[in-house]
Order: C-alpha cells, then structure tokens, then sequence
C-alpha cells in the first residue's frame, strides 16, 4: 500500500492498477496459506476474517464495484442518447448495427470453435476420477420468444432500474432519434446531453482514483477465500481454457484488428491495460463498461456515435471468453463421464454455445450457470458443472478481461470501417 501511495505523484493511474493487482493476489494468496497452513487452531482465522477479509477488503472493494456500476445506467443513456441525436443519417445505425452483430457473432464462433477443437486435441476430462456426490440444480432459462419481447420496454425507468441494458439501449435509441426530428428542441436538449455527457465521464475518471484500492481489496478478498489449491486439483482443464482465452485475447483479436482495420494491435492492448484489469479485478463486464467506454472514446478515438452503441451492446452480448469456458468445460464434462461427442454434437455445442454467451449477463458467474443449457443440449450431464465450480471463479475473471477485450475490438473495426475513428488519437502516447 505505502509503495502504491509514494508512487502516486509519479505513476500513471494504469500503473498503479496494476500494482494494486499485484499486491492484492500476492496478500490474498499469502492470507489463504497462512489460514490453511499456520494456523490448526482457527484463532487467526476468526481475526483475519473478521476484520480484514470480510471487513476491510469486503467493505473497500464493496464500494469500488458500487462506484462503477452507479455509472452505467447514467453513462450508457447520456452516451447513446448523444450518439443516436448526432446521427446524420439513420441507414448508417443500420449499417454498424450489422456490422457490429456480425462480427460479435463470428468472433464467438471462432472462440468457441478453437475452445473445442483444443479440448478434443488435448483431451483434459480423461481419466478423470469423478466423485459420486456431484450435485448441480439449474435454473431454467426464458424461451426465445419471451427473450426477444423483453428487448422492448414497457417501462424505460423500470428499465433503468433493473439495469437492463438492452431495454435501455432501445429507449436510449428512439429518444435520440426523436430529438434529431425535433428541430430547435431537439438541438437544445442535445446540447444538455452533450454537457451531460461530459460530466459523466468526467466523473468516471474521478472514481477511477479509488481503482488501484478497490481492486487490491477485491483480488485480496477472492485469493485470501480461493487460494490457489483449487487449480492443481483441475490442472488440466484450467490450463486448457487459460490457454484458449489468451489466444484469442493476444492472438486473435490482434489478428483481427490489423487485417480489418489496420490498426497496430501493439497500441490496442497498451491502451487497453486499465479496462482489462478492471475486468479482472470485477469479473463484471456491466461494472467495467465505463472504463472500457471511456477508453474507446479517449484513448483509441472511437467516435461517440459508434462506441456509445458498440460497447454497451457488447458488454451485454458477446462473451467470447465465457463461450469459450462453455467450450472447454462441455468436452471435459463429456471426457470425464466417459462419453463421446459426435461431429453433429460439436456443432452443435458451437450454436448453444454462441446462444448462451449472448444470453450471459455481464456480471460475475452467470456463465457457468448458461453452460446448463449448453450440456443439456449436448445430452451431458448438467451435474458436471459441479466438477468445474472450483476453479471458475478465477477463470471468470480472465474470460471477463476477454470479454471486453473483444468489444472494443470489435468497435475498432466497426468505427475505421465507418470512418469514425481518429486514427491520430489511437496513436497518441
Ligand atoms: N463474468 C462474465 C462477464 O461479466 C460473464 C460470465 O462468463 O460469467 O463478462
């Protein structure tokens, strides 16, 4: 902590992130060895849980994760309320909404197509000894046509207050085109929004202070819980699924990225430092959405009226690094029961897969609870999710990183493509 404060007048904020980063994982995993280890009695135990890990670093990284997520309903609606208003011409929305559905589709698809062709390759469900007690209950998951009605809403302030993001970006959407038709009325309310708009970025960089704290508490919090025992137990599937997430995070999407846009990947993934390790520390897409919104208008010079509707969207739907869990984790599941996936059981699992990352919500562990879908499609026993909960939640908080790596990836290419995107602000320092 004293290093992180003496450093202040000297380190970027990114920096001192990822310093919090550090030293949060390496207290946490210390604190669990410690508890585990050194302490047969529990006398320490009852202390350190009391008043450090469920007290300081639970109430510290409560906050934090509070702070951000006070953010989003407000950020979201000014941002795409100004995008929607300022939109010269309304064919163009449809044309980056098809872009951009294409290609947050085609990326989960490739995600979720390495994840299988890896698992099958490297086989990490064989031999397996499976315990006789799995339990694992499901929830059930609304059908497709109760999916579609509830993109619509009935009542935009419920919506804000569920924090329902599709239903706030159509009313966001319909508001903004309203003002573009409405003459002087609607130039004026777009200069208040623009203001607005302003201020709450504004206040995104304000609470951004607080970032290197609250995610050393919330990574203190889930090492000093987890540890890493967990790990060596599910060696293999770990690796499997941590190997796929970095190839498509530092392989893929840069691949993308150059052949698509041209764009120096190396620029994209400094530049995308301090949303990732939001995204770590949080394993919430909906909670980081400020940063990486902020970072895409910012730092990569992504156009307003382009990333106010890319990134929320894809914060909201594409999750190529849970499509890629549900990819690894069904092959395991079918490996350790000892059963086989036939070719049309691979595709598909890519379909379910695809379907059931778009229907993840961007907050913690959802996405294991969406691999029940995927498994009982493929026939699988749904109860083998119970094999892999051990390991899930650090393997959340990287497939979240990917997550949002993907969206503003994507929203790169859409906005060059669009000519949307300062080319000169992507570049700068
Ligand atoms: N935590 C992930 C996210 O917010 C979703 C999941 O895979 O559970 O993007």
């Amino acid at each position: 902590m004293t290093e992180i404060e003496e450093a202040r007048p000297r380190r970027s904020l990114t920096s001192r992130i990822v310093i919090g980063m550090a030293a949060g994982l390496i207290l946490g995993v210390g604190l669990n060895m410690l508890r585990h280890g050194l302490d047969p009695e529990g006398l320490l135990e009852r202390g350190l849980h009391g008043f450090l890990i469920d007290g300081l670093f639970y109430v510290v990284g409560a906050v934090f994760m509070a702070s951000l997520k006070l953010l989003v309903v407000p950020l979201v609606f000014v941002s795409l309320v100004c995008g929607a208003a300022s939109l010269d011409d309304i064919s163009r929305l449809g044309r980056i909404g098809g872009k951009t559905l294409a290609l947050y589709l085609a990326t989960t698809a490739i995600a979720i197509s390495v994840a299988l062709s890896a698992a099958a390759l490297f086989r990490p469900g064989d031999g397996l000894d499976l315990p006789t007690n799995l339990e694992f209950a499901p929830r059930a998951a609304p059908g497709w046509a109760e999916t579609v009605v509830n993109i619509f809403p009935s009542n935009p302030v419920q919506a804000m207050a569920e924090g329902n993001m599709l239903q706030i970006i159509v009313f966001a959407l319909l508001f903004g085109f309203a003002m573009s038709l409405s003459g002087d009325p609607g130039r004026r309310l777009l200069a208040v929004f623009e203001d607005l708009n302003k201020v709450v970025l504004r206040l995104v960089t304000v609470l951004m202070e607080i970032a290197p704290y609250g995610v050393f508490c919330l990574l203190a919090r889930i090492f000093a819980d987890q540890g890493l025992g967990a790990i060596a137990q599910l060696a293999s599937y770990f690796s499997v699924v941590l190997a796929v997430l970095l190839f498509h995070g530092l392989v893929v999407y840069p691949m993308l990225l150059r052949i698509f846009s041209g764009l120096d990947p190396r620029v994209f993934l400094r530049k995308m430092r301090a949303p990732i390790s939001f995204a770590f520390s949080t394993a919430s897409s909906n909670a980081t959405l400020p940063v990486t919104l902020e970072t895409a208008e910012e730092r990569l010079g992504v156009d307003n009226r382009v990333a106010s509707f890319t990134i929320p969207l894809g914060a909201t739907i594409n999750m190529d690094g849970t499509a890629i869990m549900q990819g690894v984790a069904t092959v395991f599941i079918a490996q350790a029961y000892g059963l086989d996936l036939g070719p049309a059981q691979y595709l598909g699992v890519v379909l379910t897969a695809t379907l059931a990352s778009i229907g993840t919500a961007g907050v913690p562990g959802v996405g294991l609870i969406m691999l029940a879908l995927v498994l009982r499609q493929a026939n699988l026993p749904v109860e083998g999710i119970a094999l892999i909960i051990g390991v899930d939640r650090l393997l959340d908080m990287v497939r979240t990183a990917v997550n949002i790596t993907g969206d503003a990836a994507v929203t790169c290419i859409v906005a060059r493509s669009e000519g949307q995107l300062d080319a000169e602000a992507f570049q700068a320092p």
